[in-house]
């Protein structure tokens, strides 16, 4: 039986979702002094209490609900679940994998742009939104000084380096592969790496129809630098083969040990066999503003596309990534398509669902240019510089402490690993990489800090990465200390595990 609504029902409606300008101002107002406390109070949180799935569990509701609730009763005990069983980046102890501390701002701008709730796809349905996001487009490219002819928002690093690939794919695979797409026939494209790239290359070289097999790695130096030799050798063995290389990635910030990748001369061999130029800076670019790193970066202008990360170095609050494109019509090239239902064809409007892979968008930018204006490059550069300056204290101090070897500095990373004092031949890496990997999850669980790892030359090493403007010189000489006192009693324990089965 269809349930009968009455004319008044849908004259007057009582929409559940509805909430008068009191009701939410009062939810709001409580949730903002929520915030706010927890702003003022985050040190004395523990990073995490690292619960389990199944406690977790517990503590949801049973079933979805026939009837509603009141919103604001809602959020107060929704704020209870996540502050008392999350995981804090904005904690100044919190050094793992490349996650920043959120800008408080990018918070509040985040609600502002749920509230205006732009569809950055198309001009006409974002008309501000759309011009702030070109706009901070333009700042971003200006900041790290790489001339950006276009490019646009995504929700990440990961996003940002496929937009690239797609925009290379489509630029140098020299059939219709927007129309025909890959034939087997035409297996013969390669892309290159240092094989310290990141994950993300993997999934576009799988997703995207080239196949893994048509990576190939490049060797690093011994500054984890790709080996450009190699490179130039790779390709020009690849050729007689008549194989066809068409993507050469660079790194500005590897994601284990933070190094940057020799620009200029990989520009130069991407030249000579016309490749695509591709920079991932999901973790590092945005250091390229430093005026005392320019030697380092220095190329990075080179490059055609250049993937970098506002939720990472500029400390917006998730999801924020950008992609950079030399040439303006890179992205319109790969990605448009003008259906029938879209009366969007004004000259001058830029429409950005024709220059990536998303339809609807949300209004990533204003995080984003609102932040830039609050610190301004004066103030980015000056956090960036002065997470660098910890990391590099962070490695002078483990240097110092027996029992620790620090292992390598580069940007804001630095990784290491603790030695016993008493270590002996039969301590062999395969010992160490146990030790170390029984004290990296008793830390990542104990609250105190948060490291994470990285594996060099097969050696388990703990990692410290800060993009966070919260620790201070204290927060990192705590480390130290932590370790040995973590390490040791895990060490004794191996060492009599030993015994006892010998
Ligand atoms: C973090 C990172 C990525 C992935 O970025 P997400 O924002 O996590 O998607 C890719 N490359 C490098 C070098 C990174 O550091």
């Amino acid at each position: 039986m269809n349930p009968i609504l009455s004319d008044e029902a849908i004259q007057q409606r009582q929409s559940p979702v509805e909430m008068d300008a009191r009701a939410f101002r009062e939810a709001g107002h409580r949730l903002i002094d929520d915030i706010a406390g927890f702003l003022s109070s985050v040190p004395q949180y523990p990073v995490t209490t690292a619960p389990t799935p199944r406690s977790l569990q517990a503590k949801l509701p049973k079933n979805i609900p026939a009837t509603g609730a009141d919103p604001k009763a809602l959020l107060k005990e929704t704020w209870q679940l996540l502050v008392g069983n999350s995981l804090f980046n904005g904690h100044p102890r919190f050094w793992g994998y490349i996650t920043s501390s959120p800008a408080p701002l990018g918070m509040l701008a985040d609600l502002l742009a749920s509230a205006i709730n732009s569809n950055c796809g198309a001009f006409v349905l974002s008309p501000m939104a759309t011009e702030i996001e070109k706009q901070t487009i333009q700042w971003l490219g200006e900041f790290i000084g790489y001339p950006a002819g276009g490019g646009i928002m995504v929700s990440g690093g990961n996003m940002a380096n496929f937009v690239g690939f797609l925009a290379a794919r489509k630029a140098k695979l020299n059939w219709d592969v927007r129309k025909i797409g890959l034939q087997p026939s035409q297996g013969k494209w390669r892309l290159y790496a240092s094989v310290e790239t990141h994950t993300w290359i993997n999934k576009a070289a799988d997703l995207f129809g080239l196949g893994l097999d048509s990576i190939r790695w490049i060797p690093i130096d011994e500054d984890q630098r790709m080996k450009v030799a190699m490179l130039d050798q790779t390709i020009t063995a690849d050729r007689k083969e008549g194989l066809i290389p068409f993507l050469v990635v660079g790194a500005a910030g590897s994601v284990g040990t933070g190094t940057i990748d020799p620009f200029s001369e990989i520009a130069a061999i991407c030249k000579k066999h016309d490749c695509w130029f591709h920079i991932d800076g999901a973790y590092g670019g945005f250091a390229a503003a430093l005026p005392e790193l320019k030697d380092q970066f220095r190329g990075i202008e080179l490059a055609d596309s250049i993937a970098i990360d506002p939720h990472k170095w500029l400390y917006s609050p998730l999801e924020a990534g950008c992609t950079l494109v030399k040439d303006a019509n890179a992205l319109t090239d790969a990605f448009s398509f003008h259906p029938v239902y879209y009366n969007f064809d004004g000259e001058e409007e830029t429409n950005f669902y024709e220059r990536g892979l998303q339809n609807s968008r949300g209004f990533r930018a204003l995080k984003v240019w609102l932040t830039l204006r609050q610190a301004g490059t004066e103030g980015h550069i000056r956090m960036i510089r002065e997470d660098i300056r910890l990391a590099k204290r962070l490695f002078e101090i483990l240097s110092e402490t027996k029992e620790i070897e620090a292992v390598s500095q580069h940007l804001s990373i630095t990784t290491f690993r603790y030695k016993p004092a008493d270590m002996d031949a039969s301590m062999d890496q395969e010992y160490l990489n146990k030790l170390n990997q029984s004290l990296l999850n008793k830390l990542q669980t104990g609250g105190e800090v948060f490291p994470s790892n990285a594996v060099l030359n097969g050696n388990l090493l703990l990692r410290v990465c800060i993009v966070n403007f919260r620790t201070s010189l204290s927060d990192i000489e705590s480390l130290p200390a932590i370790i040995l006192r973590e390490g040791r009693p895990i060490h004794e324990e191996m060492q009599k595990e030993r015994s006892d089965v010998s």
